[in-house]
């Protein structure tokens, strides 16, 4: 049997260097229109980011929750690619899309309710392009890295992971961050693992310390909900940090993991 610990011979990831780089994916939870997705597009390529995220398929836990703008997204996220040199990060829920995702997807990301979808863990370990793969709310970092291997056997070994909080008796957070999971995974593998503050708390207050905390853990890298108008957010607006918030926020991961060298 192939082992995750196995894994790092054909890592690329455009722009990041694992042993020196930060991986910075910015965006809002849904994309909700042009407008909204250009003036973040814009801010992110003034701070130096390369990835901007948004969902088209919203995986919801309500089925009468917006379920994203599906087909139209598609045309806006690729109207964004052309206009700025910024890459996409965006989940795919369906093994359907993967011809679709595999024209103007950069990292294509496996969100928490399906990282035990094996079908699609196949589907996508046969694709040539990087994984996002979140650790499911419900799962330990064991059935993590399992997942992993799913993609990895199936010959993609371009994986990263990202630490999003787990499910705990806590009620003041959407989530509880598992910050441990992060040395932990480094420990056991040498794949890198991004933390994705925003869904792990689910309060905006709380993006910035949880992100700091994660760099000082010695993350690969931060994932963060960004909105011009985080109140007016269609989905996700309780977690969703502004555009000077996150500017703020870069700085100073930026400052502590210039410390770490
Ligand atoms: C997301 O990142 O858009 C998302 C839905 O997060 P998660 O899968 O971690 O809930
Ligand atoms: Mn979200």
């Amino acid at each position: 049997m192939k082992l995750v610990t196995s894994y790092n011979k054909n890592f690329k990831i455009d722009y990041f260097d694992k042993s020196k780089d930060l991986l910075i994916i910015a965006g809002p939870c849904s994309v909700e229109s042009e407008e909204q997705m250009d003036e973040i597009a814009k801010n992110l390529v003034e701070c130096g980011v390369h990835y901007i995220r948004g969902a088209i398929y919203k995986p919801r836990t309500s089925p009468y929750s917006f379920q994203g703008l599906q087909e139209e997204g598609y045309e806006i996220l690729k109207k964004i690619k052309q206009k700025y040199p910024i890459k996409i990060v965006s989940e795919i829920v369906n093994s359907n899309d993967i011809e679709k995702y595999n024209e103007f997807v950069d990292i294509i990301q496996i969100g928490a309710r399906n990282m035990q979808n094996f079908e699609l863990l196949k589907a996508v370990g046969m694709v040539d392009k990087p994984v996002l793969l979140k650790r499911g709310f419900g799962n330990t970092i064991e059935e993590l890295l399992n997942a992993a291997e799913y993609i990895m056997a199936n010959g993609n070994e371009n994986i990263i992971l990202c630490e999003r909080g787990i499910k705990t008796f806590e009620h003041y957070t959407r989530n509880t961050l598992d910050i441990s999971s992060v040395p932990v995974v480094q420990k056991l593998t040498n794949i890198p693992i991004i933390v994705d503050p925003s869904h792990a708390s689910g309060r905006s207050d709380l993006v910035l310390p949880l992100a700091r905390a994660a760099v000082a853990a010695g993350a690969n890298g931060v994932m963060i909900e960004v909105h011009p108008s985080p109140k007016e957010s269609i989905s996700d607006a309780d977690q969703a940090i502004s555009i000077s918030e996150f500017k703020k926020l870069i700085d100073q991961i930026m400052y502590i993991k210039s410390l770490l060298r």
